[in-house]
């Protein structure tokens, strides 16, 4: 079976330092590999997007010379294919309308105890929707972590498919599409380790197909935060191309030589398709960076 892999960011702003370790960790493993690698913006939650954002992550991931294969998927364009999917696990009586707020689920111990599963209305007006989980535990192994399980119904819950404000919820979209773009392995950041046997779950009802997975450590400023998007990371700065994929293959532990880091950006991909080695890869939840500059 052929390799495909994808860079699915969140237009949430541009690029920082702690995606773009996501970005060439999954296009190395797709290149090392002979595989495509696709590009899926996941705009699903419009307030969260700000105008031009998603612009921004595809020039700069041009400007490091991260080429995409094929055409970007664009979640907001997919809805009818999530409502799909919702419709099938609806016939068969896997989820249900729910309304229960956040402090009676932290009553609940935090893990929502299935409440409103009887409920079938759907019509009703602000209700988000969970997909009904069982005891079953879900397995996988990770190629970097090892193997991971999880009982989803006591470790996770019934989860939402589709959120009280009408947007379809990320653990739905992410597998309806990986399964449309026939991704076969997914390379992307620990912060999303645990959300994976939701995903398998789903895959399982829906019976779509598992691709394998690769989870590497996510970036943490000193305090521990992670890098991101809502935290006003710095966005990168493409003009230091160069300095920046050469940081982050150190980061990936990818041993680059000293004098690769005067060479361009090609020339150091083209190094590091040849030596990728993702058992090198940290097997660390997170890494700390000192500056994001
Ligand atoms: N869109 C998600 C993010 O930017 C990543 C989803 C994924 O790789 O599955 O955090
Ligand atoms: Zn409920």
């Amino acid at each position: 079976m052929s390799y495909v892999g994808r860079f699915a960011p969140s237009p949430t702003g541009p690029l920082h330092f702690g995606s773009l370790v996501a970005a060439l960790a999954s296009y190395l493993d797709a290149k090392a590999n002979d595989g495509r690698w696709l590009l899926r913006m996941e705009d699903l939650d419009p307030p969260r997007e700000p105008k031009g954002a998603a612009e921004t992550i595809l020039q700069q991931l041009e400007a490091l010379s991260l080429h995409w294969d094929d055409r970007v998927v664009y979640q907001s364009s997919r809805l009818e294919n999530y409502q799909l999917a919702l419709n099938e696990l609806k016939e068969q009586s896997l989820c249900f309308p729910c309304d229960c707020t956040r402090p009676q689920i932290k009553a609940m111990g935090s893990v929502y105890n299935g409440h409103c599963r009887a409920r079938n209305d759907f019509d009703s007006e602000g209700t988000a929707i969970r997909v009904r989980t069982d005891l079953r535990e879900v397995a996988f192994s990770d190629l970097i972590f090892g193997e991971i399980k999880q009982n989803v119904e006591r470790d996770a819950g019934d989860f939402v498919i589709k959120r009280k404000d009408g947007l379809f919820a990320y653990q739905l979209a992410v597998v309806v599409d990986d399964a449309f773009q026939g991704i076969t392995r997914v390379v992307r950041g620990f912060d999303l380790l645990d959300s994976t046997p939701r995903q398998i779950y789903l895959q399982q009802l829906l019976a779509l197909p598992t691709p394998s997975y690769a989870h590497i450590p996510i970036l943490v400023d000193r305090e521990g935060q992670k890098l991101s998007k809502q935290q006003f990371a710095e966005p990168i700065d493409t003009s230091r191309g160069p300095q920046l994929i050469y940081s982050t293959l150190s980061l990936l532990n990818q041993s680059p030589s000293p004098d690769l880091e005067n060479a361009s950006i090609p020339e150091q991909l083209a190094w590091a398709i040849e030596h990728w080695d993702i058992q090198a890869v940290p097997k660390l939840a997170n890494m700390t960076v000192k500056a994001v500059s």
